[in-house]
């Protein structure tokens, strides 16, 4: 790996060619961790779905300018550069160096834990990848948050797939198990998807170690929300919700 030569910009810098380059050695295929209370909701709405409907809320052209903190390591920064190559690679999503004429961008910085405000909020907004969320799916996950995607197992159809076990759950974290119901998500013809990056594992979440949700199909309760990487069904849903089919070279 290759020490980075950051480019600088006010507080924060951008990816740089070495970046992408030390990319290539991360590894991939690594468990996600627990992400409690990690899509923040600024504009209260109705949702139906998975994904964002509203042109409104998606990223132009899934163009999305971003700064990123100095803080970050060189092998962080190779994480996150990896991330953001297999957007470009999968999908037409682009993570963009803010320019000056660009209004609304997302900040990537060692807040506090693990968190990403939903959809395009408009102006400034962040995403919070402190050191022990810089991991590939983690953000992979977060960033598909970014760009207007709640949690698989909060679907307003996932009671037909998955039973929540309320009383397992760690107090305060209830409204990560939410069904979130009302309009402003579709979801791109894509059925309930238990290997989402977006899912959550059987026991995130739980206060004594038991299941906090389980699956219907009781197979899939050991193996749902342990994915390191989107599934077909979270790539057709960020393409169509994007409009990239017909861009894309793949
Ligand atoms: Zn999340």
């Amino acid at each position: 790996m290759v020490a980075a030569a950051t480019s600088t910009m006010q507080d924060g810098t951008f990816l740089t060619s070495v970046d992408f380059l030390n990319a290539r050695f991360v590894p991939t295929d690594i468990p996600l961790k627990p992400r409690l209370n990690d899509q923040r909701f600024y504009h209260k709405r109705s949702r139906r779905g998975s994904v964002v409907a509203f042109e409104t809320d998606k990223w132009p052209q899934g163009r999305i300018p971003y700064i990123l903190s100095s803080a970050y390591t060189t092998s962080q920064r190779a994480v996150l550069a990896r991330a953001i190559a297999a957007y470009s690679a999968k999908t037409c999503i682009r993570f963009v160096p803010k320019q000056e004429t660009d209004k609304d961008y997302i900040v990537i910085s060692k807040l506090d834990g693990c968190y990403a405000d939903f959809a395009r909020v408009g102006g400034k907004q962040q995403v919070s990848l402190a050191d022990e969320c810089v991991d590939y799916p983690t953000v992979i996950h977060e960033l598909m948050h970014v760009i207007g995607f709640i949690h698989e197992h909060q679907r307003d159809d996932r009671d037909g797939f998955v039973r929540i076990v309320w009383e397992n759950v760690i107090n305060g974290a209830n409204t990560d198990f939410d069904k979130l119901s009302s309009v402003g998500l579709s979801n791109y013809g894509e059925t309930y998807d238990y290997f989402s990056i977006m899912h959550y594992e059987s026991t995130e979440g739980s206060k004594n170690g038991k299941n906090t949700i389980e699956a219907k199909a009781t197979a899939f309760t050991k193996l749902m929300g342990k994915s390191t990487d989107f599934t077909r069904g979270d790539l057709n849903r960020v393409n169509r919700a994007y409009k990239c089919y017909g861009k894309m070279s793949y």
